[in-house]
């Protein structure tokens, strides 16, 4: 890695659950067949990349932890997942799960423990970063790792943390991510 300023990129860091996929509520994304895309998500990746900026992917996997799927079968989600998004050139260039039990870890968010070792392994510029996000937690672990701005998906999640923009749905995703990258 190199870690001269000028070659350092930003990235987009992104949650999972609820924003590259459809929400599964309290559960957990357990199979491939049960991940779901989210409406204009592809696009919104797509034009990351097309920025200039790097995808990461920032996501807490307890489910694992838990003992109700294991390691193979979550990383089979993130092979379809990534299969489901090359063809638009919107595969993550970095994937990192926690999935941890609470309190058993250093990485659970809002650790930015994830955000740290992504940028320390992919050469990442944190000060012109980003994170997409629809928990406070998210929010937080921007806030911790240094990354100065942060979009809120509205979800289930009762937001409590203000972030710098929040949208409805992942459906406005690409047209603010045009606007501000
Ligand atoms: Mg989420
Ligand atoms: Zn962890």
């Amino acid at each position: 890695m190199n870690d001269s300023p000028a070659l350092l990129q930003p990235a987009v860091f992104f949650d999972r659950d609820g924003v590259v996929n459809v929400s599964p509520g309290e559960g957990y994304v357990l199979k491939p067949e049960d991940f779901h895309l989210s409406p204009g998500i592809i696009k919104a990746l797509a034009i990351c990349h097309q920025r200039g900026f790097k995808l990461i992917l920032v996501t807490s996997q307890q489910g694992v932890g838990k003992g109700l799927m294991n390691q193979p079968t979550l990383d089979a989600i993130h092979v379809a997942m990534q299969e489901a998004l090359a063809p638009a050139d919107a595969c993550f260039d970095g994937i990192y799960s926690c999935t941890h039990l609470s309190g058993t870890c250093s990485c659970r968010k809002p650790s930015p423990e994830m955000i740290l070792q992504a940028q320390r392994e992919h050469g990442i510029d944190l000060t012109r970063s980003w994170l997409v996000g629809d928990h406070d937690r998210d929010i937080q672990m921007a806030v911790n790792a240094g990354v100065p701005k942060t979009i809120r998906i509205l979800s289930h999640h009762e937001p409590g943390i203000t972030a710098t923009h929040t949208l409805d749905s992942t459906e406005g995703l690409t047209a603010l991510l045009a606007e501000v990258l």
